[in-house]
């Protein structure tokens, strides 16, 4: 049956994702963050890829879910933290622009005691500015054994690395409860900006969430961004910096170098 189909998959990719690592079976694609006053890239969000020998690519939906249900998303996660640490510092030493990097962090990697530790000592070993390495969590994830996140995500701000709220405007969570959290950015969950040709009613929401953010004094991130006629009401709206495939899919490392190398020449 379907339903035994799907769970036998389960059990298998988490089988085999035990070892992803040790057989060198993950990588990182990173997608460019875009400040669209000044046409220059401001950041790179990192993006979990699983390349399996025989199962082909699976889509980190799919995956990362199956290692959240384990220990095993911290075995990820920190993978991801000193994978993306390395890559900035080998980006430092090459000369590249100073954007930083973002990564995705669950709740179960925040709320372990180690969190802040790891965080400094990966920027340690790398010999990184707190302000290259920015950390996003969701609605879910900041609402989720709510002291001790806000104390660690305080702490870590007060280090130098910022935090952003992914995925806005989806959550079950109020504004007036989010406005305790030290984020120094929001992103505007991308479903709302796919709407907004569909549903003028998605306009008005767009831009109030732009400029809740920006009253705030929050940067304020619109994600999803795939044609022009969004990209140009999101200019129109005073939001300023975008993602998505408008701009760059999520790219390899080699193409992020010439992304911005690129860039950097032409300006855009
Ligand atoms: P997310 O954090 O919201 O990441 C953005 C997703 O939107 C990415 O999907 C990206 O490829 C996709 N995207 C970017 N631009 C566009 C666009 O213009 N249009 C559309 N339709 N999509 C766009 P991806 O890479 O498949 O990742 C899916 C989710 O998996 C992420 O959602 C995040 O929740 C999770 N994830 C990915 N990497 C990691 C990781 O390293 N750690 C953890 N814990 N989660 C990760
Ligand atoms: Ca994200
Ligand atoms: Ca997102």
């Amino acid at each position: 049956t379907g339903m035994s189909k799907s769970l036998s998959r389960k059990m298998l990719l988490e089988q085999y994702l035990h070892r992803a690592i040790e057989h060198d079976e993950l990588y990182l694609e990173y997608q460019p963050i875009i400040d669209v006053c000044s046409n220059e890239i401001i950041g790179l969000e990192a993006l979990l890829r699983w390349m399996h020998p025989v199962l082909g690519n699976i889509s980190p939906g799919e995956f990362i879910q199956i290692a959240e249900e384990s220990d095993l998303i911290l075995k990820l996660s920190n993978w991801v933290l000193f994978t993306v640490c390395r890559q900035r510092c080998y980006w430092m030493d090459q000369g590249l622009a100073p954007f930083y990097i973002s990564i995705n962090v669950p709740a179960q990697q925040i709320q372990q005691d180690t969190f802040i530790e790891t965080i400094k000592r990966a920027l340690k070993q790398y010999k990184l500015p707190a302000e290259f390495l920015k950390i996003e969590i969701t609605e879910r994830t900041a609402m989720t054994n709510v002291e001790k996140t806000l104390t660690t995500m305080r702490e870590l701000q007060e280090f130098g690395v910022d935090i952003i709220l992914d995925d806005f405007g989806i959550g079950y969570s109020s504004i007036s409860y989010l406005v305790q959290y030290p984020f120094n950015t929001i992103k505007i969950d991308k479903s709302f900006i796919q709407d907004l040709y569909h549903n003028s009613s998605q306009k008005s929401v767009c831009r109030s969430l732009v400029a809740m953010g920006k009253n705030l004094g929050m940067n304020v991130v619109a994600e999803g961004v795939e044609v022009f006629e969004q990209y140009h009401y999101l200019c129109s709206i005073g939001c300023d910096k975008m993602q998505g495939y408008y701009f760059s899919r999520p790219i390899s490392q080699e193409l992020v170098e010439s992304f911005i190398n690129h860039i950097y020449t032409v300006k855009l």
